[in-house]
């Protein structure tokens, strides 16, 4: 089993914990291949296996980066902590327990306080509501807040946001992206989240938007003391907001340490090729080789180290065996063969 944990910044039981998580999607045969079935082809249906084994724990008040390129389960990882998505196995627990055991009032109340925030704020706000609906209703609906109440109550969350509460009565199309973004985030807020998932929250925005934004979740983070999930395929702007970040290739956790020893310690391949393609003035990183290749498509991973057709330090072995993630220091984890000095970590503790 890989194990993505990572020594816990804060002694305790984590806010979110993950165990064993794996995720396959089955894509049925489609018409033209049952036809060919009939005619005596043996088209069965496509499986993707998007995330792998994967064990993470989340302390109230961190921010978890999780970065890979596009298909690598970061996602799909996201969308199973905010409950979004059942994992096909392994366990996920809020608050120590689990969520197989929990009671109606006990799964509403992680339903409650896990939020995501999604790429595309424009395709996640209803077009048809008053931005005070959108933020209000929630929290109305769940009894956060009487609806006698609700007007005040959206007006503090946009004036936290950075929007003036006169816009309430505003639909979103009349609205910036980086507007719709802070809505969204409202949105979350209204519910009185602990852990939040932000999923490509700022991918969307100009880059001078997306710093504004990125600054508005940090300030937020202390203001609410938050727990974010930080998903993004762009290294950079993680490491601008989390404490630690975790890495994935094809469905797999390939490393994970906290975010300076990423920076300036980086050990996996996969993560020194993502941090060659940063814009840097250091000079110490001209010697990363810059990533090579596409991602191979998660209905025909590679065999071994899925990294291995894009590794320029592939051996032989890593086309048959997958490496296990190895302790490397003290919350620095990596999956790679070149460590094989180094201790096999066991599942999870933390
Ligand atoms: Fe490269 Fe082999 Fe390490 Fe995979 S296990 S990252 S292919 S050296």
């Amino acid at each position: 089993m890989d194990a993505s944990l990572t020594p816990t910044p804060s002694a305790g039981t984590p806010l979110l914990q993950l165990r064993g998580i794996s995720k396959r999607f089955v894509q049925p045969v489609d018409l033209a291949g049952k036809i060919a079935n009939l005619l005596g082809a043996h088209n069965a249906p496509a499986v993707v296996q998007a995330v792998s084994e994967v064990d993470l724990d989340i302390h109230a008040g961190e921010v978890i980066g999780v970065v890979g390129e596009s298909g690598c389960g970061k996602s799909t990882l996201g969308r199973i902590v905010a409950g979004i998505n059942p994992p096909s196995a392994g366990e996920v627990s809020y608050q120590g327990k689990k969520l197989a055991d929990m009671t109606a009032a006990e799964r509403r109340a992680y339903g409650l306080g896990v939020q995501m925030i999604f790429q595309n704020p424009m395709a996640s706000l209803n077009p048809r509501m008053r931005v005070l609906d959108i933020i209000g209703e929630a929290p109305v609906v769940h009894g956060l807040v009487p609806a006698s109440g609700m007007a005040d109550y959206v007006a503090g969350l946009m004036r936290q946001v950075g929007l003036d509460p006169d816009y309430g009565q505003r639909y979103p199309h009349q609205f910036s992206g980086g507007q719709r973004q802070r809505i969204g985030i409202a949105r979350a807020l209204a519910l009185k989240p602990q852990l939040i998932v932000c999923d490509e929250a700022v991918a969307a925005l100009d880059v001078s938007i997306q710093a504004q934004v990125l600054n508005l979740f940090l300030e937020l983070r202390r203001s609410f003391e938050l727990t974010y999930l930080f998903i993004s395929h762009n290294l950079g702007v993680v490491g601008h907001v989390s404490d630690r970040v975790l890495i994935m290739y094809l469905g797999r956790v390939v490393e994970v340490a906290p975010t300076e020893v990423i920076f300036s310690r980086p050990n996996h391949p996969y993560t020194q090729a993502l941090l060659s393609e940063l814009p840097t003035l250091d000079t110490q990183r001209r010697d990363y080789q810059p990533i090579k290749g596409e991602m191979p498509s998660p209905l025909r991973p590679p065999t071994g180290c899925a990294f291995h057709p894009r590794c320029p330090h592939a051996m032989p072995r890593c086309q048959i065996e997958l490496p296990p993630l190895r302790t490397l220091a003290t919350g620095h984890l990596s999956a790679c063969h070149l460590n094989d000095a180094a201790p096999a970590t066991p599942s999870l503790t933390s």
